[in-house]
């Protein structure tokens, strides 16, 4: 197991004690010195090491579809706290990409890290959420019959089993949660509203917030505003902006508005690999990205 190549780069130490750990913990690599380091009880729960400043590492992932290339040494960095537009055409690989990131798609080759110590390639997709990657698809599923409120509580369990006697018991600092997230999202006034009776952008917020309910280091939203309205966008723009920093947040989306109203940096993919970087004015400007997007 060998971490990607830009981890080595520069004067930062490398931070090996938690992977040499976990290389200790397996059978595959279990050597005959015992690791020094006592691992904690659970790795995965501690979240990734974003110290060298980069919180996702995809290295030259390839993804084949029955001999299609959907992925094509793809190579792209997220920065931990950055948020980050992934535009591109039809076809480009953007929820593929996605799908490696969380575990749902395993690439044929390549590497794909959560900070400095977590291989995505050796998690399975519940445990790469549980790690603190949290994915928001494009219908949102929220719990209809519930309020605004429980959506979220339930959100927090997690775990369906605890659902019957969470009611019952929720702590001062879990309702503290709650209620920091119900503004976050712009519900504090619909708390007690059933989901089911939310406009289309109003529950695309809640499904937001019960991501945000887990605290995941990264937030992957696939095509947030579309069917919102003008306002709805507008606002789904400043509710992400004020996510950025405490989360790192990957947006996917095809509205050109939407992207240059939230001002980063944007990643344009064409054909499984990455065409252009940089902010929207200058891969705009760029006469490939022109041209890909003139042929769709
Ligand atoms: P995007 O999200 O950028 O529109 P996708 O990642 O969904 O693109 O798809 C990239 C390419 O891979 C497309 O050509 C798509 O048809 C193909 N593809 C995606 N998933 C599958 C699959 N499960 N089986 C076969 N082909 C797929
Ligand atoms: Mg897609």
């Amino acid at each position: 197991m060998s971490g990607p190549a830009h981890k080595d780069a520069g004067t930062v130490p490398r931070r090996g004690g938690l992977r040499r750990t976990l290389q200790g913990l397996s059978g595959r690599s279990r050597s005959a010195n015992p690791p020094r380091v006592v691992a904690p009880a659970d790795p995965l729960a501690a979240g990734a090491d974003a110290s060298h400043g980069v919180i996702l590492y995809l290295e030259d992932i390839c993804v084949s579809f029955d001999g299609f290339r959907a992925l094509n040494d793809l190579t792209l960095y997220v920065l931990a706290g950055e948020l980050r537009c992934i535009i591109g055409p039809n076809g480009a690989g953007k929820t593929t990409m996605m799908d490696v990131i969380t575990g749902r798609t395993r690439p044929d080759g390549g590497s794909a890290w959560f900070g400095q110590s977590i291989d995505l390639l050796a998690h399975t997709e519940p445990e790469i959420a549980q790690a603190g990657i949290g994915r928001k698809f494009q219908k949102p599923t929220v719990f209809e019959q519930h309020t605004v409120f429980e959506n979220l509580e339930l959100a927090m369990a997690g775990n369906k089993a605890v659902w019957p006697t969470l009611f019952a018991r929720l702590t001062g600092t879990q309702r503290d949660h709650i209620e920091e997230v119900l503004g976050i999202i712009g519900l504090s006034a619909q708390h007690q509203v059933r989901a089911g009776s939310l406009s289309h952008g109003q529950k695309q917020w809640l499904e937001i917030g019960m991501l945000l309910m887990q605290d995941p280091q990264v937030l992957l939203v696939d095509e947030p505003v579309a069917g919102m309205t003008p306002q709805e966008t507008e606002r789904t723009a400043e509710l992400l902006t004020s996510l950025a920093g405490r989360h790192s947040v990957v947006v996917v989306e095809h509205d050109m508005d939407f992207v240059r109203s939230i001002a980063s940096t944007v990643t344009v993919l064409h054909e499984g690999r990455v065409l252009a970087e940089g902010s929207i004015d200058q891969v705009q400007a760029n006469p490939q990205v022109v041209e890909v997007y003139l042929g769709e």
